[in-house]
């Protein structure tokens, strides 16, 4: 038999002893030794295990202490939710039925020094009513009306509701606005375009509106980063959620007057992101990239340039004085200006003609116009003069542009 087994001797006659409460003042709360005597708790506090345990309080003696009281009140409140739930009782009947249990948490290891102490913290933290009559402290518990509890409750999910609704909308909103700028660029050039020798785009195609519903365009060429699932998908919810009203028109409930507001105010905040993004000037998207080349003819899209009556006119880029900024004479006229790629737009000519490629690998090349598909915003061009001769490139508008000789 080894030494602490549980049935020896000396374990059994340990354990007739401790049998009930004993004095509080023998218990250490740390090693949860419970001391019979004056003697038996001066040796435990000399002993080995105590003075390691010790060490532990000391390294971090407030938050032991606040661990202690926390487990202290919440062991006591228990007690008085189940025992006196609705009774006014003496605070110290309680507190001999709490201690009852031997493995209480004991009052002096936490930071209340008497129970008329815990009494007061409980009165003043509004756990219990508390008042103090000649025969002590009395306390009783402090019912939460349950209807104010639902109410709570239900109000705690509507704003959090709220808050998910506002979330959402943020995020559709900010989506639709990366789809129009993703589009704008496509979208603006051609349909500035003045009327006359060059291919013409329908006006109304020009509407941001209808840009931002042409989810289904295909991968772009120059390994540009395809359109990400999660875009495209802001407005096909819009429509899925149309197609289902449409198609259980008994299942959905007409609408409430403030509903059908918020609607109208949640479209109309939608349009105004959509026009902003859709009115960011066209060549932002790839102003890091440079695309002029000598020989190309340009159009003017500098509003600086509108008094001197050069805006939308068009000119031959006759060399790159930088990287993005060209030195071109105007075709009508021949005045020379210096401008910058940013304020330059590119121009088309009509089938047959001739362009350059500007962008991807096969910069630099020349190519005929072999036409333009409208509903993708894409070029057709077929290579000339390089080694893919006779290829046809599918390209965005703005990544060729006419050529000086071909007018
Ligand atoms: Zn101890």
């Amino acid at each position: 038999m080894g030494k602490n087994d549980f049935l020896t001797p000396k374990a059994i006659s340990n354990r007739i002893k401790s049998k009930g409460l004993q004095k509080l003042r023998f218990f250490c709360q740390m090693c949860q030794k419970q001391c019979r005597d004056e003697n038996g708790f001066k040796c435990h506090l000399n002993s080995e295990s105590h003075k390691r345990q010790m060490e532990i309080f000391g390294q971090n003696a407030d938050r032991v202490i606040a661990g202690y009281s926390e487990e202290f009140e919440a062991d006591f409140m228990e007690l008085m939710r189940r025992s006196h739930p609705r009774a006014r009782v003496a605070a110290k009947n309680v507190y001999n039925e709490f201690i009852a249990d031997k493995y209480h948490v004991h009052m002096n290891s936490t930071k209340w020094y008497t129970l008329t102490e815990f009494v007061k913290y409980l009165g003043k933290t509004g756990k219990c009513r508390v008042d103090e009559t000649p025969k002590g402290w009395f306390i009783s518990l402090i019912q939460a009306d349950p209807l104010e509890e639902i109410g709570k409750d239900r109000k705690a999910k509507r704003d959090r509701a709220e808050r998910d609704e506002e979330q959402r909308r943020k995020a559709d909103i900010e989506a639709q606005i990366e789809r129009a700028q993703k589009y704008a660029r496509v979208d603006e050039g051609p349909a500035d375009m003045p009327q006359g020798g060059e291919l013409q785009r329908d006006e109304a195609d020009g509407q941001p509106l209808k840009i931002a519903l042409t989810t289904a365009a295909p991968d772009r060429p120059h390994g540009k980063p395809p359109i990400a699932p999660k875009l495209s998908s802001a407005f096909s919810s819009d429509a899925r959620a149309t197609l289902q009203s449409q198609s259980e028109p008994v299942a959905s409930r007409p609408k409430s007057k403030l509903e059908q507001l918020m609607e109208i105010d949640k479209m109309n905040e939608k349009h105004k992101a959509i026009r902003a993004a859709a009115s960011v000037p066209a060549n932002t998207g790839r102003k890091d990239e440079p695309w002029l080349a000598e020989g190309i003819i340009v159009k003017v899209m500098s509003k600086a340039l509108k008094e001197s009556g050069y805006y939308k006119g068009k000119g031959i880029v006759n060399k790159l004085l930088k990287r993005f900024v060209a030195e071109i004479s105007m075709l009508d006229g021949g005045d020379v200006l210096q401008v910058d790629q940013a304020e330059l737009e590119t121009v088309l000519p009509q089938p047959g003609g001739t362009v350059c490629v500007l962008q991807g690998p096969y910069r630099g090349c020349q190519a005929s116009m072999v036409g333009i598909v409208e509903e993708h915003y894409k070029a057709n061009v077929r290579l000339i003069n390089c080694k893919q001769a006779g290829k046809v490139l599918s390209t965005d508008y703005e990544d060729v542009c006419k050529v000086a000789s071909s007018s």
